[in-house]
């Protein structure tokens, strides 16, 4: 799957101003409300859209922002990340290349900050961290780069790779599911069915 032209302009429109409406979009984008939300969604459910979140600045709000840089063993980043998550402090961070877990955190007071640091230091695993206040944002800029004829990398809904060649969509109560191969498309059914199972029960 590729970003046509109307899907591009969409994803432009939004990336200046997600609040923009449909009626605002189909107008600039010359489609109609209804073709714009259902794009919309599909790109949300293809999970090139992630969401539409208002941009709040923290030091407005009196708080203090701090870079981490997180050191494990590579084999080891992937358990670190799951317990830095758990952090509420913690507000983005990204597992990078060569063991490393790049973070950003808020804090209210000097007390919090090193009550943040202390429990990263504390977490298992954990081989070494720096960290660095932020001064000054000079550039925030949407990270991605919209153009027709992108291509879209769908994740498979059952073990999250990447789909390579022609996914494998199936539809379920009214929505699009993308598997990557036969074998996933079966544990997602059967796990699909297990959840809306439990959930009828509850
Ligand atoms: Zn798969």
């Amino acid at each position: 799957m590729k970003l046509d032209a109307h899907d591009s302009m969409i994803l432009e429109l939004l990336q200046k101003d997600a609040r923009m409406s449909l009626k605002d979009m189909a107008e600039a984008s010359g489609l109609t409300s209804p073709t714009v939300s259902a794009r919309l969604k599909a790109l949300q459910e293809v999970g090139v859209v992630r969401g539409f979140g208002a941009d709040i600045v923290p030091s407005a709000l009196g708080q203090g922002v701090m870079f981490l840089i997180i050191r494990s063993r590579p084999s080891d980043v992937s358990a670190v990340a799951d317990a830095l998550a758990e952090m509420p402090l913690i507000r983005e961070m990204a597992i990078a290349g060569g063991g490393r877990v790049i973070a950003t955190a808020v804090f209210r007071s000097i007390a919090e900050q090193e009550s943040v640091l202390n429990d990263i230091g504390s977490v298992p695993l954990v081989q070494e961290y720096d960290h660095y206040v932020h001064v000054e944002t000079r550039k925030k800029e949407p990270l991605a780069l919209v153009s027709e004829g992108a291509p879209v990398s769908m994740q498979c809904y059952y073990c999250k790779k990447v789909i390579e060649g022609t996914p494998h969509k199936i539809r379920l109560d009214g929505k699009d599911h993308y598997l990557c191969c036969p074998i996933c498309e079966r544990e997602y059914r059967k796990k699909y069915a297990e959840i809306k199972e439990k959930a009828a029960s509850e």
